[in-house]
This record gives C-alpha cells, sequence and structure tokens, in this order.
C-alpha cells in the first residue's frame, strides 16, 4: 500500500480549544506578543515543541500503575536501568528530570571557564549551561548543513576538517569533551550518519577528547541511518541505536523526546571517575541515584516508551507525516529547510518575509501572525533565541538564519490538523508583506527567547 497509515487507534480524546480571531489578538496582547506566555487552552494546534507533548501509549499508561515508589532500590529503576543499558551499552546510568538537568551536571563536573566544547549544533540548553559555567559552544556543521536547501543526506552531519582545526587551534586538553547531537534539533532536526559519528570518534580518540552523544532523538536518527545510510537497510532501530551508543562515552538524554514519555531524562557514561562526580552532584540536586527526580511510575513509562520510539512502523509513520506537510508547504512555494528533518518543519522565514532585517525578528512576526490567523503555536530559532549582543555598541549579532519550527508532538495530531496548518500557511503567505517587525523590550540574561517581552510598533 502506498498510503502509510497511523499504526495505531485512537482510545481517549481531548478536546481542541476553537477561538475566535478577537480572544486570540487579546491572548497574544497580554502575553507581551510571545507565544511562550500564553495560556495553553488559547492554542488550538501547539507545535510549540515535541517535548514531553506526545500521547503515551496503553503500555505506558499501564506502566504507570506499575510504578514502585520506593525511594532507593525501586524495581521501576532497574526496569529503567536494564532498558537504558540495553539501548545505549553504558556501564553507569543516572536519571534526571529532564535532559538539561544531566546537561548541568555534565557541565558543572567537568568543564572549567575557558573550556572549549565542539558540537554539531548545541541546542539552545546545552549552549546555555555550558556558557553559564564559563566554558565556550562551538557549533561546526558542515557546509552543507549549513545550506538551507542543499538535498544532501545527513546535513546534521559535524564538520571533521573544522573539528580537526579547532582540537589543533584549542588544544586537546583545553576541551573536556566533544558533543554531536542527533538528530540536530537546533539544524533543522537533520540526521547525523553512522559514519560520520564513527569518523568524528576516531579523531577524538587520538587526542583522548570522550565523545558524549545529546541522544535526545536517537530512534529518529537510527530510522534516517536505516533508510539512507548504506548498509543499514536490514537492521533493526535498535542494533543502529546500539552501535551508535557503542561509538560514544557517554550520552545526555531527554525522555521527552524519543523517550516518548512526558517527563524525564538520563545521562550515562562509561567513565568510572565521572560517574563518581556526576552522582555526587545528582544527589544535591535531583535527588537519590535511583530517581534522579522522577516517581517510580515515570521511570516505567521511559522504560516502556524508549522501546516504542524505536518500532520501526511509528518511526515510519511519523517521517510520512512530516514528508506529507513538507511536501505540500514546498508546492505552495512556502520556503522549508531541505530536506525535512525528523521531528519538525523548519520554515524560512527570512525568506519568508523578505521586507524584515533579522533585527526585526522575522521569526517572531511569523510565529505571532501563526497564532493571530489560526491558534497555531510554533518557536522561533532565529535571532532572538540565538542571537547575541554585540560587545560595545548597543547593537546584536544576528543568528546565521531565521527559522520558524513547526514541531510535531508524537502520536498526537491528525493529518487533518496538518491540513489546516497548510492552509493557514498558505493563506500568510498571499498576506505577508503584512507581518510585522517586532521589537525586544524586556529580556533575561540567558534563554531569552522563554521570557522576553515584545511589542511592534509598525
Ligand atoms: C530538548 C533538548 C534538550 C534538553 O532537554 P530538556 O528535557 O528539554 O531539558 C537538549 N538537547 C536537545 C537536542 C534537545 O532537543
Amino acid at each position: 500500500m502506498r498510503t502509510i497509515i497511523e499504526p495505531f487507534r485512537i482510545k481517549m480524546t481531548e478536546p481542541l480549544p476553537i477561538t475566535t480571531r478577537r480572544e486570540r489578538e487579546a491572548a497574544l496582547t497580554s502575553a507581551h506578543d510571545n507565544v511562550f506566555l500564553l495560556d495553553a487552552e488559547q492554542v488550538t494546534i501547539d507545535l510549540l515543541t515535541d517535548s514531553g507533548t506526545g500521547a503515551m501509549s496503553d503500555r505506558q499508561w499501564a506502566a504507570l500503575m506499575l510504578g514502585d515508589e520506593s525511594y532507593a532500590g525501586s524495581p521501576s529503576w532497574r526496569h529503567f536501568e536494564k532498558t537504558v543499558r540495553e539501548i545505549t551499552g553504558f556501564k553507569h546510568i543516572f536519571p534526571t528530570h529532564q535532559g538539561r538537568a544531566a546537561e548541568r551536571i555534565l557541565a558543572a563536573t567537568r568543564l572549567k571557564a575557558g573550556n572549549v566544547v565542539p558540537n554539531n549544533s548545541h541546542f539552545d540548553t546545552t549552549r546555555a549551561n555550558i556558557e553559564y559555567v564559563g566554558a565556550r559552544a562551538v557549533d561546526l556543521l558542515t557546509p552543507e548543513g549549513l545550506d538551507l536547501y542543499s538535498e544532501k543526506q545527513f546535513k546534521g552531519n559535524i564538520d571533521l576538517a573544522r573539528l580537526e582545526q579547532l582540537i589543533e587551534a584549542e588544544g586537546e586538553e583545553n576541551i573536556p569533551f566533544c558533543m554531536i547531537t542527533v538528530t540536530n534539533n537546533a539544524g533543522g532536526g537533520q540526521p547525523v550518519s553512522m559514519k560520520n559519528i564513527e569518523s568524528a570518534k576516531e579523531l577524538l580518540r587520538k587526542h583522548r577528547i570522550p565523545l558524549i552523544i545529546d541522544a535526545c532523538r536517537f530512534a529518529e536518527n537510527a530510522y534516517f541511518v536505516r533508510e539512507d545510510e548504506k548498509g543499514f537497510a536490514d537492521r533493526s532501530l535498535l542494533e543502529i541505536a546500539q552501535e551508535m551508543f557503542s561509538l560514544a562515552d557517554g550520552a545526555t538524554m531527554s525522555a521527552k523526546k524519543d523517550g516518548m514519555a512526558n517527563i524525564g531524562g538520563f545521562f550515562a557514561c562509561n567513565d568510572d571517575n565521572w560517574a563518581e562526580d556526576f552522582r555526587n552532584l545528582l544527589i544535591l540536586t535531583e535527588g537519590f541515584p535511583t530517581y534522579g527526580g522522577l516517581a517510580g511510575r515515570d521511570l516505567e513509562a521511559i522504560a516502556v516508551g524508549l522501546m516504542e520510539a524505536l518500532d520501526y512502523e511509528y518511526q515510519r509513520y511519523r517521517h510520512a507525516t512530516v514528508e506529507y506537510m513538507a511536501a505540500r508547504l514546498v508546492s505552495r512555494d512556502i520556503p522549508v529547510v531541505r530536506p525535512p528533518g525528523g521531528h519538525a518543519i523548519f520554515i524560512d522565514a527570512a525568506a519568508f518575509c523578505p521586507h524584515l532585517a533579522p533585527c526585526d525578528y522575522p521569526g517572531i512576526g511569523l510565529v505571532n501572525a501563526l497564532y493571530l490567523e489560526g491558534g497555531i503555536r510554533a518557536v522561533e530559532l532565529g535571532s532572538v533565541m540565538f542571537g547575541k549582543p554585540a560587545a560595545g555598541d548597543r547593537g546584536e549579532i544576528a543568528a546565521p538564519h531565521e527559522l520558524v519550527r513547526l514541531s510535531f508532538p508524537r502520536r498526537v495530531y491528525t493529518q487533518s490538523h496538518f491540513d489546516y496548518v497548510i492552509e493557514v500557511l498558505d493563506l500568510l503567505r498571499q498576506q505577508r508583506d503584512s507581518i510585522k517587525p517586532y521589537r525586544i523590550i524586556k529580556q533575561a540574561p540567558f534563554l531569552r527567547h522563554f521570557t522576553a517581552h515584545f511589542s511592534c510598533d509598525a
């Protein structure tokens, strides 16, 4: 059959808020023109993030009931540990309340001011945690990865030549670890090839630099490897994931992504000293090492979810949904990052709004127009999220791209929901000149996009 269907049926429903234009205008104004500050009941289709927003399966709901809430040594912890170890092979496994907690403890225990951490692209929380301890987060995408419209596969690959130059320039002793993010969320959700991880590991091994995988979407990445990389077509997604983790020295994970859960994360590694330091800080800030800030029931749901994410039929359907939307946007002349990544569609807001400069935050203009027109919530990944105040004067260094991300929560929306989003975007494209410039009128020193207040005076 050519039609790829959802490999599940719906057992429970949740009503969607349907709002009027006037209600949305009032809501956005009270949210200081920042969709992060909207109440969820004011949003009809919420594509803000795929993080923690998925629908759990009947198996996961059943697993919740098996959750054992013992403080230490709970069987739910052992189920979690056994599953994570089966997939990753790592010796030490630590649950955390979400991905950034793993990043924070990793940064606090392994980095000092002046250190450098390379990555294909750092996600915003990863970068913030590295910068918070005074280290430098360096993105090393390949030229194809930086080209939004190149049809090349594995555009999430780390640039090996630039990695080598960075090691020469900074010195291996100043690089406590290198990261690779699969798939590359900040760079369009693009996958990383097994070959690239293997070659990076070879180079890092020569310099005794450990490799940490930011594994949030490890199963989606495994699907791309199986479909598009030579030699993997008859391997299971689990085998592919196992091979990938075998190349690394550790991993940070947000279970809110390919853990198919609503909360949770973990850090895993092989080195005993790293584990000792991590454990000590974990106890101080997250909890005892057999629960790490999670309830026993969460550990159960994650253990089931991690394996469900590796189900081939599930990944095939998920990717078909992304492809469905991308193909329809392209045929309507809407500039989307090519080829589509694993968990989201990224619209090039700079190309969508040619009348706006980066300092007008075209991504915010498009995000707010999507909300006002259709009650759809998306997120800017442009100069608000990744831009920086320039030294000296009051200007800003713009981000390399002005993107708007429409993330796909896992197993939540149906095809007609996506048809609706396509229709709204088509309408906005026809009236794109009316998309307005925005200014920031209040911001925090880190992760400003979450809480900034905007105003548009046009
Ligand atoms: C979500 C995400 C994180 C952080 O995880 P949280 O659970 O949101 O703290 C880190 N890296 C990447 C690539 C992510 O997508």
